[in-house]
């Protein structure tokens, strides 16, 4: 048997390291893993108050159109109906896009070190990827620009970038969009977008309006706590909804899902909290790194990535040996560390542990 040859090299996604195998390993009775972006509220008791009525229906399948969650995330985006998709994940909505929009030879522009669900996805189409260097962390949108070509079909633009966490400006991205030819998508992946009250962050929703070959990513796994149940959204002109629904299992997401992310929509007071706290959390690391010599680029997510001037794979390791799972291997950032924020104590402990590792790893130049 031979599979599709264009698989062959593709990885097997490798998860962090469960925090139980962490424990047992090392013989740690606490572990802290900051490498998912998880959030460390959990999520809205309203979350858990909707999951618990929705039990007695499990044997049932779910509206596969998700209708009731449709048609409040249009309302609260100011959308209609049908230019809401929703997928196991936004990983889905990636995959459901490449799958929708790429044949072999077809090229599709993206950072070169971004998200790596883009990449994943368009190989597996056979797409010719082509990656442009971030610049100071950043999208450098005008070099994706220059890439276009007539066979570009999609570009991939991850704002707030995870790993670097930086992002691009409403002006700049207009500047980009105004550009690129209207018969190219344009995926904005705003996962972390919640977070940001940052007044030159743009909303890729409202620039819709103007750049209708945009397609804007959500996700219910970041500020809204639900990581587990796979659920995120996208919205984007009807016939680029529709198409992505051509492709769409029908049944991709659960009704636990459905009835959390609905619910989850609705807590206000519970996103507030997250975003307050995560604020105060990026204030003390930005704090805390100066104090420590290092440097990190500039953060708006919930997530930093901080040089550590030394191999992040040894900080890696001294961290892990003091119970604390960060995420390290970035190809184009060997002496960085990507470390997501915690509440206040977990942060704390974060630099505190980092404080005395600094101490033993010698600084590489
Ligand atoms: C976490 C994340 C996602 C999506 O996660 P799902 O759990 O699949 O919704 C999408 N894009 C980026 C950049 C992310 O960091």
């Amino acid at each position: 048997m031979q599979p599709k040859p264009n698989i062959i090299h593709l990885p097997v996604y490798q998860p962090g390291k469960p925090v139980e195998d962490v424990k047992r390993e090392l013989g740690l009775t606490e572990v802290l893993k900051l490498a998912s972006n998880e959030n460390p509220f959990g999520s809205s008791p309203k979350v858990k108050e909707a999951i618990a009525r929705e039990l007695e229906n499990i044997s049932i399948y779910p509206d596969g159109a998700a209708v009731d969650l449709t048609n409040a995330v249009a309302g609260h985006y100011g959308v209609n109906a049908d230019q809401v998709i929703f997928g196991a994940g936004s990983d889905e909505i990636i995959l459901m896009i490449a799958r929708a929009f790429l044949v072999p030879g077809d090229e599709t522009i993206m950072a070169d070190q971004t998200f790596p669900q883009y990449k994943h996805n368009c190989q597996i189409e056979n797409a010719t990827i082509v990656e442009v260097p971030l610049r100071d962390g950043t999208h450098d949108l005008n070099a994706m620009l220059e890439r276009v070509t007539d066979k570009t079909k999609v570009i991939w633009v991850c704002n707030p970038n995870n790993p670097t966490g930086t992002i691009n400006t409403a002006e700049e991205v207009e500047q980009f969009l105004s550009k690129v030819p209207g018969r190219v998508l344009v995926v904005l992946d705003e996962a972390y977008c919640e977070y940001i009250d940052d007044p030159s962050f743009p909303d890729g929703v409202k620039l819709l309006k103007r750049y209708p070959n945009v397609v804007t990513l959500r996700t219910f796994s970041k500020i809204y706590g639900l990581a587990s149940l796979r659920i995120g959204f996208g919205i984007g002109r009807p016939d680029v909804i529709r198409s992505i629904n051509q492709v769409r299992e029908p049944f991709n997401t659960s009704r636990i899902a459905q009835a959390a992310a609905l619910a989850a929509l609705q807590d206000d007071d519970f996103v507030t909290k997250c975003r307050v706290a995560n604020k105060e959390g990026l204030a003390y690391y930005n704090r805390s790194f100066a104090e420590l010599g290092l440097e990190a680029f500039p953060a708006h997510g919930n997530f930093i990535m901080v040089d550590v001037k030394r191999p992040a794979q040894e900080v890696f390791d001294a961290l892990l040996r003091k119970g604390i799972i960060v995420r390290p291997g970035h190809r184009h950032y060997p002496t960085h560390i990507r470390i997501t924020v915690g509440s206040g104590e977990q942060n704390e402990k974060v630099i505190a542990a980092l404080t005395a590792v600094l101490q033993e790893i010698a600084i590489k130049v």
